[in-house]
């Protein structure tokens, strides 16, 4: 039986995790579920953000966490999401997210002519190195003469370990392309590692054609032609911009899930989308994402048959429209997640 820590968090994080709740309860009853009190309004009452007997007991005790959103008007520090969301990505190692760009309905894409055969990639972003880690500080700050730097750090075992985890999950898929996106003729130390590094693991997997774009040519390369993709593999900073890129692709902000992964351990999963304080409390979240955040969570956990159910029971709603303002639709929230359960 595996255990899922719940995290709704802040925002509309609490509204679209409810609806991933019952989704997963109808879904998969034997999973063991605990909510967890963690966020802004946890943090303004007693100030704790993710106390360490939380973090061990995750660690220690569960499979999965199963986080919506983080982000509060009224903890302006945002410190709360800092120690939570980065603290359990460094402090569990989670070296991968995972974020599918997956076209469901042709009419939600950005992109005219593209249809769900067309865009279906897989973009493996390191999480733990790069211009992440804090590294770096100022010199003379405030002053004309004021100097800024910020590190970025790649080392051998960050970087084999991503572009492994690109290959291994193109090797069980049967996919036979993989790319890997830097910016080396401009970044030649960090950029010459990843080189070496994915030319190494690119040659103990013949049968995947292995390819390299500059990070600025895969940006259009994704809006020109995003069909010559199935799999990328790509730094912290350029990940993060590339699959927003990906994330409209698909049809929008509303629809892109995430996965924050070390194999075998315990991972977190969320929706890319923030809080939206613009829109809490209006009943009008989309919870799409959050809904595809627990099928990619379902498949981690061994269970790739409720994944698939769960993506064709959203691509039932989208295509009926059955689907929040956002996307052009009607239905509340709650009502959504109504339509989905019908479905499943
Ligand atoms: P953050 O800074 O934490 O990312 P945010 O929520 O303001 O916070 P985004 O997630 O990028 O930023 O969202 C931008 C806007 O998109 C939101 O303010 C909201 O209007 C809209 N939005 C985001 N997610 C959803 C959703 N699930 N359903 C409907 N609208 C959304």
């Amino acid at each position: 039986m595996s255990r899922i820590a719940i995290v709704p968090g802040d925002g509309i994080g609490a509204e679209v995790i409810a609806e991933g709740v019952r989704v997963l309860q109808h879904l998969a009853p034997d999973l063991a579920l605990e909510h967890f009190d963690l966020g802004a309004d946890r943090y303004l009452r007693d100030g704790a953000t993710l106390p360490d007997d939380v973090f061990v007991r995750w660690r220690d005790e569960f499979d999965a966490i199963y986080l919506g959103a983080l982000g509060d008007p009224r903890v302006p520090s945002n410190v709360h999401a800092k120690d939570i969301l980065l603290g359990s990505r460094f402090r569990l190692d989670l070296f991968i997210n995972q974020r599918p760009i997956k076209l469901l309905d042709a009419r939600r894409s950005v992109l005219k002519d593209k249809g769900p055969q067309d865009i279906d990639i897989m973009v493996f972003r390191e999480n733990t190195e790069d211009l992440y880690t804090g590294m770096g500080g100022t010199f003379k700050e405030g002053t004309p003469d004021e100097v800024a730097q910020e590190v970025c750090i790649a080392t051998r075992k960050g970087v084999e370990r991503i572009v492994r985890a690109a290959f291994a999950y193109a090797a069980e898929r049967g996919l036979s392309r993989v790319c890997m996106s830097d910016k080396s003729n401009a970044m030649r130390h960090t950029g010459g590692l990843w080189q070496r590094t994915f030319r190494e693991v690119a040659a103990e997997y013949p049968g995947i054609e292995a390819s390299h774009l500059y990070v600025d040519v895969l940006a259009m390369e994704l809006v020109r032609a995003p069909e010559r993709f199935q799999v990328i593999v790509t730094s912290n900073l350029f990940g993060d911009i590339i699959t927003d890129l990906g994330a409209i692709l698909q049809g929008g902000i509303g629809l892109a899930c995430s996965g924050n992964i070390h194999p075998g351990r315990v991972s977190l999963f969320e929706p890319v989308h923030g809080s939206a304080p613009d829109i809490t409390g209006k009943g009008i979240a989309n919870p799409l994402a959050a809904v595809l955040t627990a099928g990619m969570m379902l498949e981690f956990l061994g269970r790739p048959d409720d994944h698939a159910r769960i993506q064709a029971a959203v691509r039932g709603c989208l295509l009926a429209d059955e689907v929040t303002p956002e996307l052009g639709g009607t239905l509340s929230t709650r009502a959504v997640g109504d339509a989905l359960l019908a479905r499943l």
